[in-house]
């Protein structure tokens, strides 16, 4: 089923058409579908079955406080990175028993607010993160339920830039040097081992390489228990994948299996963190074209998106389906279009020659699979307010987060005594 159809001629998002949207506030922005939302939450447990685990959504791949509260309200926990998110999980209603707070980088502060919240467990990358941890733990009289993540040194066979899996990646502990790490964890007062996690990598669509990583983990575990550490989880991490071509969708009855079959006959509890799998494709980024270009060589369709709002083509060469929101005959008459943004700089390109029906100034254009880091990663660069963000359910819909005004992007910048002769005003100066 989908959760963008057309109806009269007109591309929708559930009930709601988007030109509705679009009238409302502006374009770009971003909207996403509750119900894809659900539909892949529940696609997600359903394949895991009765397997004892907890779904800890990877609050990265969008965290605004409706997206998180839209999981939270199925059940779902949080994967954090930092204070900040950790903060909008709590906030937005994730119970602290159902955090994991995730990263190499975990500040002694941003520790300690983790502690204060009581935490499901911290997963702990390196042996300077794990004495500041417990340090921190001695200090409030409590033990730090931590995971130690390992480095399993397993190819995902995704963009080197979402591989994280790999001996030369910056995460996670080598098997190698656990033994050692581990005889100086015994010392440790502040912190109690609890369990062993993995993260390969993102965007992963062949789903073999989990398994290759999953039967390291599950050694290490049943090694590590049998030597006597009171092991009681394994988190597998995220990373699953989705078709942004149509043709490519991971096979996640196969990953469950694969879960399963690795993890037969351990008893442990396992911690899934699903990001991008879970809001990947219920969002669109839906802009309006300003100006159709004929350059000597291409066509350009210049939008008024751009690289701050959606990063991905730029960042990963990531390649996004664009729909016109105009509905069109599958025989229609098409044409290359390069997708262009306002942006000063030639990496400004959402779609290189793409075949599209042809496209006007003032055409709304929807990107789509803009659900997973989008919104998050997105700017104010050439001063360009971030797109806002809407939550439709039904024929129902929200503004979840709104367009900052100029003033408001403007004034969050400060003069300097020296630089401030009382003159400073976001008005365009000589305006009455
Ligand atoms: C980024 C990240 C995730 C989520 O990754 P997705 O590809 O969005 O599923 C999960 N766990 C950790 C530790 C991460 O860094």
């Amino acid at each position: 089923m989908t959760f963008f159809p057309y109806r009269n001629g007109r591309l929708h998002i559930e009930d709601v058409s988007l030109d509705e949207l679009a009238a409302r506030v502006g374009t770009p922005f971003f909207c996403y579908s509750a119900a894809a939302m659900e539909s892949a939450y529940t696609s997600f447990v359903r394949a895991l079955g009765d397997l004892p685990a907890t779904v800890c959504y990877a609050l990265k791949a969008n965290s605004n406080q409706a997206v998180i509260r839209t999981f939270a309200q199925l059940g779902a926990g949080a994967d954090v990175v930092s204070e900040g998110e950790l903060r909008r999980a709590l906030a937005a209603g994730v119970p602290a028993s159902k955090v994991v707070f995730a990263g190499v980088g975990k500040q002694p502060s941003e520790m300690a607010t983790a502690l204060d919240a009581g935490i499901l467990q911290f997963n702990v990358e390196s042996l300077p993160e794990l004495e500041a941890l417990s340090r921190i733990a001695q200090e409030k009289g409590v033990r730090a339920p931590v995971a130690l993540r390992i480095n399993p040194d397993v190819d995902a066979l995704t963009h080197a830039k979402i591989s994280t899996g790999k001996a030369e990646n910056k995460f996670g502990i080598d098997i190698p040097s656990l033994r050692g790490f581990l005889d100086s964890a015994a010392q440790l007062p502040g912190v109690r081992i609890e369990g062993l996690a993995v993260h390969i990598g993102s965007q992963i669509t062949d789903v073999n390489p989990y398994r290759m990583a999953f039967e390291r983990l599950v050694a290490l575990f049943t090694e590590l228990r049998d030597a006597g550490w009171p092991l009681e989880r394994l988190d597998m991490g995220g990373g699953l994948g989705i078709a942004y071509e149509g043709d490519a969708a991971p096979d996640i009855a196969r990953y469950a299996e694969i879960v399963r079959e690795t993890t037969k006959g351990l008893d442990a509890k396992l911690i899934f963190e699903p990001g991008r799998f879970l809001t990947g494709n219920a969002g669109l980024l839906v802009t309006r074209t300003v100006y159709v270009k004929h350059g000597t060589a291409r066509r350009f369709a210049i939008v008024d998106a751009a690289m701050n709002d959606l990063i991905r083509p730029t960042l990963y060469d990531a390649w996004h389906d664009i729909l016109p929101v105009a509905q069109f005959a599958a025989g229609a008459d098409r044409e290359p279009y390069d997708i262009v943004g306002p942006i000063c700089e030639s990496s400004d390109i959402f779609a290189e020659q793409r075949e599209l029906p042809p496209v006007a100034a003032d055409d709304l254009l929807a990107i789509c699979s803009s659900g997973a880091y989008g919104a998050v990663m997105s700017s104010s660069y050439n001063s360009r307010p971030p797109a806002p963000e809407i939550l439709v359910r039904g024929n129902d819909y929200a503004v979840i987060r709104p367009r900052i005004d100029y003033d408001e992007l403007i004034g969050q910048d400060r003069l300097p005594d020296w630089l401030d002769d009382g003159q400073q005003s976001s008005e365009p100066r000589g305006a009455a």
